[in-house]
């Protein structure tokens, strides 16, 4: 007897982003379909290869993707947008709707919950149809290998929770969304949904199917009584007749609020909580216990951090738990889904520290992990000696935590307020009114991906790299001037990504060789590991920016990235909270603002994109997440002078719940998107009055399209109307790396001339 273990959600992309290669192959017709799957499959095989390490008792299918597991759910019960049913072929239709096709736009792509994955949005319609039964088909499929599995898929309350209704733009081949959840009147789709999912699982049951598990982590989001309600009659309707196959609901990502009331109503055989989050499910389960009739599959080894399992802790966890439930009930896995970790650490032997290996667990460890706690608790093995307190200590810095501490108790800010900054600093700068203006990155075109990847392999020397990338800086500050611009960027020529760049220049990152992780279909990104504690060696920015300074009397922009956003793009140390790490990055990058004053440079820029990412799921936890993202951004630059003008940029976001804390952060220039949404996004700050500096990006950068003088000004109009000209900043909704000269040229000439419109003007 003894526990059981479970996993699931391990990585899709292959060893070597296999997935990247047969898929991305299929698309530009150098492989065909069935060479595409056949590719798909042996990465397939590759992933039950690794959950065979861990001795599971329950194995996962169903949980490979070709691009996206909503998409697949989509497709599997008739979710399918008009636009692409003349499409016959499956596969094609399948990557029509993630991608777009010659005549139908793409499906809408979000964020997974507070996730770096990004799913396609269903566009519901209220009518299912089971038109394949996906999960059916993955559990035979390793049937026929030898494997007995139990599908996972997610569940109803779920996918419906995350669809949203639309509505087709007259004349037009924009979708507009008229309605994403809600409780009244997206439940009939809820309890309609959970018929086909009664089907589905009907089916899985005549083929003898042993065990389901439905993910449904929408449950842990701030739901209503409706909504519980709601899932409790889905869940009567999709279990209807179901008696010999087992239905585990899994929950993750946070921990489940009304846990009473769904733990001990919901009619499952088995639950899946999250212990690696935090202790609020554990605590829960303290005060309400666990009913008799149902198995616990108790998340403790975490699936989102890279950090090894330390057993002693989870040791502890699960006798715990095993006061409320008993053994022969009690499944042990991830607490979240594996697919947020690189596939394994083997590929990073004799490239990572050696010590900073012995800390590290990705997805194929945590298999093992697993094994070896059944083998501890099952048949009384040892304990293994992890020394984890003493592999970390290497790595932390006295010093910065001893600055870091003293940050907690004291207000930061600027001296000066902003009328009285924003005043001196224009007159300083003597820019004119509706000064224009860049993101940061100007094309980097093959040549300079080319150079840079040289440079790394060591090819070239460091005195030629660097001369090429002042080439580039001048040629840059050349064009700049030919436009007309008013505030110039000196390009990020040397920077291939915005996190990893300063993350290899400060102390406490390290990046992996192979470390990659599923942002979208077959897109990955490889984050940086924050390990140590951090701090600033040297410079990191000032020979470039103080280059093209030199270059030119118009004010170059000093480009930093922010606390906030080099946080929420990595993995990070669990040993201390979340804010002590932003402060000591903050802390580093302040140095770097104090040094780029000192050279002279009188404009600093310190992006902030994924701000709004870090936002906890529950409301509850948002205020204390803002109050100090909030004070790491001003750590970075609140010693300046006031004559120093501090600018930010954020992307796309939703700034209507946080605007208050966006102007919190103080910056004299805040620049944001403005050209998809129409101007819409500057409704949260006129409703504010919001009455800080503010850069209209009027230039949509990630479309190839050179957009006109009258669309620009169209929308610059909207925002010059209701707020004060004199804080009104002209630029591209954000970086132009991705675009080519030949087209940011024209494109930033008429965003000027809007520019110069609007001074005649007003
Ligand atoms: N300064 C960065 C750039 O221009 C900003 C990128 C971003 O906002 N994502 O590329
Ligand atoms: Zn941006």
């Amino acid at each position: 007897m003894g526990i059981k273990t479970t996993a699931f959600g391990f990585p899709k992309i292959g060893k070597n982003r296999e997935l990247k290669k047969y898929v991305e192959g299929y698309w530009k017709g150098e492989i065909n379909k069935d060479e595409m799957y056949r590719g798909l499959e042996k990465v397939n095989e590759e992933r039950f290869e690794f959950l065979k390490k861990g001795d599971l008792d329950l194995v996962p299918s169903n949980d490979f993707s070709v691009y996206d597991f909503i998409l697949d759910i989509s497709t599997m019960i008739d979710i399918i947008p008009d636009r692409f049913r003349n499409i016959q072929d499956d596969t094609d239709r399948y990557f029509a709707m993630a991608r777009g096709s010659e005549s139908a736009i793409a499906c809408e792509m979000t964020k997974w919950f507070d996730t770096n994955y990004h799913y396609i949005v269903p566009e519901l319609t209220g009518n299912f149809r089971l038109i394949k039964n996906r999960p059916l088909d993955s559990y035979r499929w390793a049937k026929e290998r030898g494997i007995e599995t139990k599908p996972v898929i997610v569940g109803p309350f779920t996918y419906v929770y995350l669809g949203k209704v639309y509505e087709r733009q007259e004349g037009s081949l924009l979708m507009n969304m008229i309605r994403s959840y809600d409780s009244e009147k997206f439940r009939p789709m809820v309890l309609s949904l959970a018929k086909v999912y009664n089907e589905i699982l009907k089916e899985l049951q005549s083929e003898g199917v042993k065990a389901v598990q439905l993910d449904e982590p929408a449950l842990v989001l701030d739901i209503t009584d409706q909504d519980v309600d709601t899932l409790l009659e889905a869940y009567r309707i999709l279990t209807d007749g179901i008696d010999k196959t087992e239905i585990h609901l899994h929950t993750y990502y946070e921990s489940l609020d009304n846990f009473e009331k769904i733990v001990f109503s919901l009619p499952v055989t088995g639950i899946g909580l999250d212990f690696v989050v935090n202790d609020e499910n554990l605590e829960n389960l303290k005060r309400y216990g666990f009913p008799d009739d149902k198995k616990l599959i108790a998340g403790v080894i975490s699936g989102r951090d890279p950090w090894k399992t330390d057993y002693r802790k989870v040791l502890d966890q699960l006798e715990t738990i095993g006061r409320h439930v008993s053994e022969d009930r009690l499944i042990i896995s991830n607490g979240s889904p594996l697919f947020h970790l690189p596939v394994t650490i083997e590929s990073e032997k004799g490239f990572l520290d050696e010590n900073l290996l012995k800390m590290l667990s990705f997805a194929s460890e945590r298999i093992d992990e697993l094994r070896i706690l059944k083998e501890i608790i099952n048949e009384g093995k040892e304990v293994p000696d992890q020394n984890i307190e003493e592999i970390r200590s290497i790595f932390i810095n006295e010093d910065v935590k001893r600055s870091v501490k003293e940050i907690e108790s004291i207000e930061i800010r600027r001296k000066d307020d902003f009328r009285e900054r924003y005043r001196s600093q224009m007159e300083l700068l003597g820019l004119p009114k509706f000064p224009t203006t860049t993101i940061g990155s100007f094309p980097q075109t093959k040549e300079v991906r080319q150079v840079r990847a040289k440079f790394r392999r060591g090819e070239i020397t460091e005195a030629e790299y660097e001369s090429f990338i002042k080439d580039q800086i001048k040629k840059a500050v050349e064009i700049q001037e030919e436009i007309g611009l008013d505030v110039f960027v000196h390009g990020e020529f040397e920077r291939t990504d915005m996190v990893e760049f300063f993350g290899e220049k400060m102390e406490g990152f390290a990046f992996t060789k192979n470390g990659w992780v599923q942002s979208y279909g077959t897109r990955c990104v490889r984050p940086p590991i924050i390990y140590g504690d951090v701090s600033r060696p040297e410079s990191m920015t000032v020979k470039e920016i103080v280059y093209a300074q030199s270059l030119t009397n118009k004010p170059v922009k000093g480009m930093l990235t922010g606390p906030v956003t080099i946080l929420n793009w990595s993995f990070y140390r669990k040993d201390i909270p979340k804010k002590e790490i932003a402060f000591q990055i903050a802390l580093a990058l302040k140095e770097e603002v104090l040094d780029l004053e000192k050279a002279g440079i009188k404009i600093i820029q310190i992006d902030e994109p994924a701000f709004r990412e870090g936002l906890p799921l529950k409301k509850r936890k948002q205020e204390d997440y803002l109050r100090w993202a909030v004070k790491a951004f001003r750590l970075t630059n609140h010693t300046v002078k006031k004559t120093t003008q501090i600018h930010t940029h954020m992307c796309y976001s939703e700034f209507n719940e946080i605007i208050e804390w966006i102007y919190q952060m103080d910056a004299d220039v805040i620049s944001i998107e403005a050209s998809r949404s129409k101007g819409e996004i500057i409704q949260a700050f006129e409703d504010f009055n919001y009455d800080h500096g503010i850069g209209i990006g009027l230039y949509d950068i990630h479309s190839p399209r050179i957009p006109s003088v009258e669309e620009m000004l169209e929308i610059a109009e909207r925002t010059v109307k209701v707020t004060d000209k004199n804080l009104i900043w002209i630029n591209p909704d954000c970086g132009l790396k991705t675009r080519d000269w030949k087209e940011t040229i024209p494109a930033l000439k008429n965003m000027v001339k809007v520019a110069q419109i609007l001074r005649d003007k007003y």
